[in-house]
């Protein structure tokens, strides 16, 4: 088990391009950490001068305590699984997942025991004589983390390794190889683009974007409580919603949110509504998931967002509903069967306003 620490880490190709931009990060020991953002953003390049492959332009990488920085990449202790598997077509898969340990000079009968141990926990002990041309997707993306696996490794280092696998194949073993892992106790920094996989795997997320570190946090962290309003509209399907608001807080101690020609009125006695008061004055941006929305009959009346459907989506387990509440569109979780004019229950905006952020990023308060 290793710790990593990247202390204003960053990477400036020679063509100018700023692929890595001062990034400050900790993972812990045993930690299972997501990189996620767009294609783009610098996740590769951040993967990649952590396993030695890449050297940071500035800053440090520091593991288990250590600058790393010029520690070459076998002496590091890492095993990197990728997005296009990487087997060697002409091995067997025992000899694929063997492979690292013949490197480093064991002998032919532990090497088969701890192959077989290995293939056996991945679920793919009847297959150790074929060879990769003879495996489906998921089979192969076994082997390929077997072959890291077999190295006891102290740190995973995981780039797409699902990206080129079918969704329900996917969703089967980023469950087992979190599962995997976590036995295991190997420390993890797992790169994808795929938030699902995020929210899903991580015991902490960091969310790049064009190689700025935006937010750090345990899923329901940065789900919940978005550091940036990029955050905010980047994660979640269906997105937040991102209403505009302006604040005044009444003498008689109520707290009023104008959205266009609509008024929400927030009570004093909740703690959440009231720091928005801090904002009396202000622009704000109020994130709301449409999980926190609630339709309403027609005839609600007090704390209520009205607003026209423009459309509906159906998914299935859930529909949403697209409505226009004056100058701005919000989506919302649908219940039944609404008539097209649909009151939205402030009650819901008001308990799951969960962050504000002043306009053109002038402070923002965790609510
Ligand atoms: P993806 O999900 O598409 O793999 P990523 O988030 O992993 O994207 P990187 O591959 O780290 O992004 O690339 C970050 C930026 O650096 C991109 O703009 C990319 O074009 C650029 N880049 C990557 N490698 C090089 C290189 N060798 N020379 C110049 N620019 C590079």
């Amino acid at each position: 088990m290793a710790t990593v620490a990247l202390k204003d880490v960053m990477k400036v190709f020679a063509d100018g391009t700023v692929a890595v931009d001062r990034v400050n990060l900790d993972v812990g020991q045993g930690e299972f950490m997501v990189l996620l953002g767009p294609s783009g953003c610098g996740k590769s390049t951040l993967l990649r001068m952590v396993a030695g492959l890449e050297d940071p332009t500035s800053g440090a990488v520091i593991m288990d305590g250590e600058l790393a920085n010029d520690l070459p990449p076998r002496e590091r202790g890492v095993a990197m699984v990728f997005q296009d598997f990487a087997l060697y077509p002409h091995m067997t898969v025992g000899e694929n997942i063997g492979f690292p340990l013949r490197l480093s000079g064991v002998d032919a009968e532990p090497r088969a025991e701890q192959v077989a141990e290995v293939a056996s926990a991945l679920g793919i002990g009847d297959v150790l004589a074929r060879k990769p041309g003879q495996l489906s997707g998921g089979q192969r993306q076994r082997v390929a983390m077997g072959r890291a696996i077999v190295r006891r490794p102290k740190l995973f280092l995981m780039d797409e390794p699902l990206s080129n696998l079918d969704s329900g194949l996917r969703a089967e073993l980023r469950a087992e190889i979190s599962g995997l892992v976590r036995e295991l106790g190997v420390t993890t920094i797992y790169v994808t683009h795929d938030q699902a996989e995020a929210l899903t795997m991580a015991d902490r997320v960091a969310i790049l974007r064009k190689g700025v570190l935006q937010d750090v946090g345990t899923p329901t962290q940065v789900y919940g409580r978005p550091a940036t309003l990029y955050v905010a509209a980047f994660l979640g399907s269906p997105r937040m919603n991102l209403l505009e608001a302006e604040v005044y807080v009444h003498l008689d101690r109520h707290i009023a949110l104008h959205m266009g020609d609509q008024v929400l009125h927030l009570p004093w006695n909740d703690l959440r509504s009231r720091q928005v008061a801090h904002f009396h004055g202000e622009r704000i941006v109020i994130g709301v998931r449409a999980e926190a929305l609630t339709p309403v009959p027609d005839t609600t009346s007090g704390d209520v967002l009205r607003g026209r459907i423009r459309y509906l989506e159906h998914h299935g387990h859930e529909s949403l509903a697209f409505l226009d509440i004056g100058a701005t569109a919000v989506i919302v979780d649908e219940i039944g069967n609404p008539p097209t004019d649909v009151p939205i229950n402030g009650g819901g905006l008001r308990r799951f306003v969960s962050r504000l952020t002043g306009r053109g990023g002038s402070g923002s308060a965790e609510l």
